[in-house]
């Protein structure tokens, strides 16, 4: 077997799965190029209040590192956080790891990858891992003013904890998840909470129960009981939402829409009641999960505010009614810009081929995770994958599952394995034309929509994701050097 030299980019939750995984597969020679000085990515970054993963943590965990002491069922960003840290510390990752080097340029040649970081450092790697993330990049919105702001500003994204909340006027301009929890944490800490709604949104309750420690005890007493609970909240998480928003006119579809309907219907102000109401269906835009959201926003304190944001001034936000609303702080819970896979990084393929120019109009890869012209290269939670639906997790875990057999091919002494041309346009093709029966095109703008207002996600259930992960279909690969036997 040849040895193989991996980079992986990226320390966060699919950069410390890579480094257990291929370990376990045997690959040893593993480099993680980390940016930042921390492991944790999204959890490093997204330290905001009220922060917490809207998938229950038994499931919002690593197959292979199962937590007995999750606090609730969905537990807060720090604990996850700290989970990360402590999987990592516990299997060596961090040696692993080059932190504060930033990769700037990827370029391909002969068989090897030649990588260079921001303090000029470079190598050459047999195979690239790419776990950079998804939602990675905030998105500053275009508002008019936004410089001209006397106090403090920030996106949700790059909360700066020194500035102080209680007893001051806060703005939050956005009502997506990260929108929303935020203002359930702040709204009984600040003086005034304006939110600054340009669509709403549905909101489905949940519970968020904590855990006892009698239910943490019987779960480290009998890991079993641990993936019992994994494996139930997969199967439920499948059944009632992810299956369920890939078909438009399921009854579990409707179930949803229902439970958000009568959720909106506790809101006693019928006049704030019909302004929260979207007029889109439930879940077309990612659904948001909250228990507490229309309590805070019927706080005294609070304001939901609608009408245009025309600009940004000196003491606050100017709305198109010619108000100005006065804050101290202005929270900026706008979102991520979810096109910008791997980029800054200057990636050049086989033959000189750019992946600037592969993507010009849109990311895309076979099955989510690689590119034509672009050998030996694996986008873990790559584009049009399943973000959103189920657990990252699971499907960097299943990725990655799928990735090794393909590396199997070169330690066999493969020079390298691309998908070809073919597969990658069938496999797209076929994905477009699946979105149609999907929730996400019932008419509502959201990230999930590419520039043509086609959902980059993955249209199918899990279960298919699952059967293709299973095994690489060799004959969608282009596999040079090939190992004898090798079906290419
Ligand atoms: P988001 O869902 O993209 O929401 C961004 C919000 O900002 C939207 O309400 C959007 O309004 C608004 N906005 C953007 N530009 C604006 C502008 N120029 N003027 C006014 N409003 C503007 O972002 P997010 O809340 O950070 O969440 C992103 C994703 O991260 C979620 O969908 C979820 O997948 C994940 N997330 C999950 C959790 C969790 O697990 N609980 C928490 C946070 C984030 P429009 O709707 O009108 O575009």
């Amino acid at each position: 077997m040849r040895d193989l030299r991996v980079a992986v980019i990226g320390a966060g939750m699919a950069g410390i799965a890579s480094v257990i995984k291929l370990r376990e597969a045997g690959i040893d020679d593993v480099t993680v190029f980390e940016k930042a000085d921390e492991v944790g990515g999204t959890w490093r970054e997204n330290t905001y209040p009220g922060i917490a993963c809207d998938v229950p943590s038994h499931l919002y965990s690593y197959s292979f590192a199962p937590n007995a002491d999750w606090s609730h069922t969905f537990s807060p960003g720090d604990e996850i956080q700290a989970y990360f840290q402590r999987v990592a510390r516990n299997e060596g990752v961090y040696a692993r790891v080059r932190f504060g080097e930033e990769v700037t340029s990827l370029r391909y040649g002969d068989g090897r990858w030649e990588l260079t970081t921001s303090s000029g450092h470079r190598d050459a790697f047999d195979v690239v891992v790419a776990a950079t993330g998804v939602l990675h990049h905030p998105n500053i919105p275009d508002v008019p003013g936004l410089e001209r702001f006397d106090g403090a500003s920030f996106h949700s994204a790059r909360w700066d904890h020194d500035v102080p909340l209680d007893g001051r006027r806060v703005g939050v301009i956005g009502t997506g998840s990260s929108a929303v929890q935020i203002t359930t944490a702040l709204v009984d800490r600040v003086a005034r909470l304006d939110l600054y709604q340009r669509t709403p949104q549905w909101i489905m309750p949940v519970d968020n129960t904590p855990y006892d420690e009698a239910q943490r005890h019987a779960f480290r007493d009998d890991p079993a009981l641990m993936r019992q609970a994994r494996d139930g909240l997969g199967r439920a998480f499948a059944d009632h939402f992810a299956n369920a928003v890939i078909d438009a006119d399921s009854p579990a579809m409707a179930l949803i829409e229902d439970v958000c309907r009568a959720h909106l219907d506790t809101v006693a102000d019928p006049e704030l009641r019909e302004r929260l109401r979207p007029d889109y269906r439930a879940a077309c835009k990612r659904l948001i999960a909250s228990g507490d959201f229309y309590d805070a926003i019927q706080r005294p304190n609070a304001s939901l505010v609608t009408e245009r944001i025309e600009q940004i001034e000196l003491a606050g936000v100017r709305t198109a009614d010619g108000e100005l609303h006065e804050l101290d702080v202005l929270v900026l819970a706008t979102g991520f810009r979810s096109d910008r896979f791997l980029r800054p990084i200057d990636v050049e393929g086989r033959d000189g081929i750019r992946l600037d120019e592969v993507w010009a109009e849109r990311p895309s890869a076979h099955v989510a995770l690689t590119v034509p012209g672009f050998p030996n290269l694996f986008l873990l939670n790559g584009p049009n994958g399943p973000v959103g639906n189920f657990s990252l997790i699971d499907v960097a875990e299943l990725q990655l599952d799928y990735t090794i057999q393909l590396l199997d091919l070169l330690r066999g002494g493969a020079e390298s394995v691309e998908p070809t041309t073919e597969a990658a346009e069938a496999f797209e093709q076929a994905r477009v034309e699946a979105t149609k029966g999907t929730v996400w095109v019932t008419g509502c703008r959201s990230w999930y929509l590419d520039d043509r207002g086609i959902p980059a996600a993955w249209p199918w259930s899990i279960d298919h994701f699952r059967d293709v992960m299973q095994a690489p279909d060799l004959s969608q690969y282009q596999i040079a050097g090939a190992p004898v036997g090798a079906d290419t």
